[in-house]
């Protein structure tokens, strides 16, 4: 981001106090709520991978368990620099919640490796992939814990981590990861299903200011999995996108941005080139504060913060990203009347369409994507209508009622499970 925050981001200490201020409308038992606050398993893993030039560098990894009473855990992996134990166990506590939400019977996870996909060969990143995989294959497995894609991870490194684990337990194990290409038992629907589950959360949201997407202009942090797709979903939706950013810089033109060409001119450049794009470059910053009708973020965390959230001019904020509003620009946006639609709900497609590859996977089953895209649908409605109601039951917002959903689902199974021994 171009502009840094005055106070650091602690992502685990922002999913803590999400927590605790969801926790302040439900009846707790301090003990429950103690459990809930910490992760289960953390492994840290330092493991060396041989580099094309011959010389061996070693990568710090990581796979946080948060929470398995619903379920076996679930969460991606990613590749960055920024990545630490931190923020890894940040993104694990929200999966659970996320899970919960749409009510699909996982726990939480996350996993990353600290590096920069951008500077390692294709080879590189394979080696690094498997020997990751190694590190953490006595962890997780298909009844246990199964990674998915998330920043700068996609389809060929779940192929590697599903090869690699189905080498050391001996069988072809495709529901160990999702996401995976849907040559080696991949989903239809799960590449499009986060993006494609933004679009359908704002679709509902904005139902409920009364108004449609149809002609609203959107502006998209983050162009990626997430943002490339949800850019589409927009368009076809009737929205306008105006902008959209990926990590270097953005591209603006009220009149609007064909996604299809933006995502072809990154392809060509490894860049969004405005004069490509008959549009001014901004950067993702500006991008933010834009007047636009909806912003979704859709990159990394901690980029709505009291730095600028009164500057946030959209009514609609709709978090493809998970985390990027810290609870401090939460307030500051409530007392705006801006609607938040939490990354819990927002971004949920994705765990939801990759439940239904899992589940195809263990039943030998292969669905349409029809059937996938009608199942996607429904159960993101039908969360988005029990969240509603319990902001407007208990007067609190989006993200809070979203977490005393997810949250009040996760304690009730814990509950009825008790504690071992
Ligand atoms: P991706 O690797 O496909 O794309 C990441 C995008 O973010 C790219 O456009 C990149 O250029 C941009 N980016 C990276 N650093 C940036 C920065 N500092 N500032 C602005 N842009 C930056 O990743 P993705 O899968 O699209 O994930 C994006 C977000 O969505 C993450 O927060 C991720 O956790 C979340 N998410 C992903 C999924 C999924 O299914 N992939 C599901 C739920 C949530």
């Amino acid at each position: 981001m171009s502009q840094k925050p005055s106070v650091p981001l602690d992502p685990h200490a922002m999913a803590v106090r999400q927590l605790k201020q969801a926790a302040a409308h439900m009846d707790i038992e301090p003990g429950l709520l103690e459990r809930i606050t910490h992760t289960e398993r953390e492994v840290t893993v330092h493991f060396p991978v041989k580099m094309d030039d011959g010389s061996l560098r070693m990568f710090a990894g990581y796979r946080v368990q948060h929470n398995d009473v619903r379920g076996p855990y679930k969460g991606g992996l990613r590749y960055h620099p920024a990545t630490e134990l931190g923020e890894v166990r940040a993104l694990a506590m929200w999966m659970t919640w996320k899970a919960a939400v749409v009510n699909i019977p996982y726990g939480g996870a996350k996993g990353g490796v600290t590096c920069d996909p951008k500077t390692l060969s294709p080879g590189e990143r394979e080696r690094l992939t498997r020997r990751f995989t190694y590190e953490i294959a006595p962890i997780i497995g298909p009844e246990r814990d199964i990674p998915a894609p998330d920043v700068y991870t996609g389809p060929q490194e779940m192929a590697w981590i599903m090869d690699t684990y189905s080498m050391i337990s001996g069988q072809a194990t495709p529901g160990v990861v999702t996401g995976k290409p849907l040559e080696l038992g991949g989903s239809l629907g799960r590449f499009e299903a986060t993006g494609r589950g933004v679009v359908i959360t704002a679709r509902e949201a904005a139902r409920h200011l009364g108004r449609d997407l149809e002609g609203m202009t959107v502006a998209i942090q983050g162009s990626g999995n997430v943002g490339g797709v949800a850019a589409r979903y927009f368009e076809l939706a009737g929205a306008k996108v105006v902008a959209i950013s990926d990590s270097k810089s953005g591209v603006y033109n009220p009149k609007g941005i064909e996604s299809a060409q933006a995502l072809a001119c990154k392809d060509q450049y490894a860049c969004l080139l405005g004069h490509e794009l008959a549009s001014e470059e901004i950067s993702n910053q500006e991008l933010l504060e834009l007047e636009v009708d909806l912003l979704a973020p859709c990159a990394m965390e901690g980029v709505l913060t009291p730095d600028n959230a009164d500057r946030i001019k959209a009514k609609l904020v709709v978090e493809g990203a998970n985390g990027p509003t810290t609870p401090e620009a939460d307030a500051i946006l409530e007392d705006k009347g801006v609607l938040v639609v939490p990354d819990i709900l927002a971004n949920a497609g994705g765990v939801t369409v990759s439940y239904f590859e899992w589940v195809q996977n263990l039943q030998n089953l292969l669905w349409s994507e029809d059937e996938i895209g009608q199942r996607l649908e429904d159960i993101l409605c039908r969360s988005m209508k029990e969240v509603l109601a319990i902001a407007q039951e208990k007067k609190v917002s989006l993200r809070n009622a979203a977490m005393i959903l997810g949250v009040g689902r996760v304690l009730a199974a814990s509950r009825l499970r008790g504690v071992y021994p």
